[in-house]
């Protein structure tokens, strides 16, 4: 008999389910806020213009399919960190930072994750946001880490429940692992404040923890990358040694071509040379060397000054069509005759609105309106359009009033 007879069927993650839902639906004019893919006013997953352009480039530029080394393509790393931490920084005049090129942003938190996991005591908790991202849990703690969570989500406020953060930050054992959101929080939307930042670093100080940013959508959330950085290079400024995750999936649309880059801060040039080094191990050991294609483009697009002026233009297109979405939606609700307050939604930034919907008002509007979310009630603002909006209007408020 099989090796595996044993083997029983394991459960979907939130956002799959809704994905898998959807898919199941027949309904021509069904909604799709379940995804984390941005998509144009016609529902479709653009191409960004930079890119195209890049591609053009590449195409006439002949390359060749060698291997790529172990930590990446050495510009496109380079270019990735700085475009992180800003061209400036005198991290690398003193050349301490290790940066990897990694399996975009899921990869680059693996690798930390790993990482954290073999060099820091074993007792060390990783501590996430209470809700965070999917997948956050699981990466570290199949890693082998001990997963705590800090709170994140006033639900009565439907905004950042910064005191009951700030608490849990402080309560945490000394020296723990601090998973932060660069910005455009996913699930919640709700970046901080810089006042709130600065709290938050001091906290993260006063505690000596070691503090990693998951820095998935830099320039997507507010269109202007700068921005986006100026939290966590707040901390950079204050003397924190962070890790920072970064994809390329959501601000360049490169999400199948799995371009990210992990960096880590460390005191001294001898210091980036041997983590550099572990880094190469862990990653040998895992799938020996990233894939070039993207890596080349996203490189192109950073360090070429037309293709960069082209795609801030792109991404802030992106971050512009998504803001318009917010308000549109918080609008036609008004018009569809709701007298709540939707504000939240509009105050919220990045991919993602948590409506504050609870789980029966989900599945209501799944079976009544064909509108498609997940159980959290956390809806993808990218799968608003022109088209939609006023039936999703219609829809939340036949379910909340
Ligand atoms: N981190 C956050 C907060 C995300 O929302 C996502 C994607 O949804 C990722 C990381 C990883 O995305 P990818 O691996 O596609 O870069």
């Amino acid at each position: 008999s099989s090796f595996w007879k044993y083997v029983e069927e394991g459960p979907l993650d939130a956002n799959k389910a809704t994905t898998v839902a959807l898919k199941a639906d027949p309904n021509p004019n069904k909604v799709n806020l379940g995804e984390g893919i941005y998509k144009d006013d016609t529902g479709k997953c653009p191409v960004l213009p930079c890119i195209r352009e890049a591609e053009a480039r590449l195409a006439k530029a002949n390359a060749d399919h060698e291997y790529c080394p172990i930590s990446g393509i050495p510009s496109f790393c380079k270019s990735a960190s700085q475009f992180a931490f800003g061209a400036d920084s005198s991290l690398f005049k003193e050349n301490r930072i290790a940066t990897v090129q990694t399996l975009s942003g899921t990869g680059a938190l693996r690798i930390g994750a790993d990482f954290v996991a073999k060099f820091l005591p074993k007792a060390t908790p990783v501590f996430i946001s209470d809700p965070t991202w999917v997948n956050h849990r699981a990466l570290f703690q199949t890693a082998g880490c001990e997963v705590r969570t800090y709170k994140w989500y006033d639900k009565a406020k439907n905004a950042l429940d910064i005191d009951g953060c700030l608490k849990d930050l402080r309560n945490a054992p000394l020296r723990s692992v601090i998973l932060l959101h660069a910005c455009a929080h996913n699930p919640t939307g709700i970046d901080p404040t810089m006042e709130q930042w600065k709290k938050i670093s001091d906290a993260c100080l006063e505690r000596n923890h070691i503090v990693f940013f998951d820095n998935a959508y830099q320039g997507f959330a507010s269109g202007d990358p700068d921005k986006d950085a100026a939290g966590f290079r707040h901390f950079i400024n204050q003397g924190h040694q962070l890790i920072v995750a970064q994809s390329f999936a959501k601000n360049m649309g490169m999400y199948g071509e799995r371009v990210g880059a992990l960096n880590i801060m460390t005191g001294s040039e001898q210091e980036t040379t041997a983590v550099d080094s572990q880094l190469k191990i862990i990653i040998r050991a895992n799938y020996s060397s990233p894939p070039l294609f993207g890596a080349r483009l996203v490189d192109m697009v950073l360090s070429e000054p037309a293709l960069k002026k082209q795609w801030f233009v792109d991404v802030k297109e992106m971050a512009d069509r998504i803001a318009l979405m917010r308000s549109s939606l918080v609008q036609n609700l008004g018009k569809a005759g709701s007298k709540l307050d939707w504000s939240h939604i509009t105050n919220q930034i990045g991919m993602f609105a948590f409506s504050g919907l609870g789980e029966k008002q989900v599945m209501k509007l799944r079976s009544d309106f064909s509108v498609y979310m997940n159980k959290d009630g956390r809806m993808s603002i990218a799968g608003i359009n022109s088209r939609n909006v006023e039936y999703l209007a219609k829809a939340i408020h036949e379910v909340t009033r």
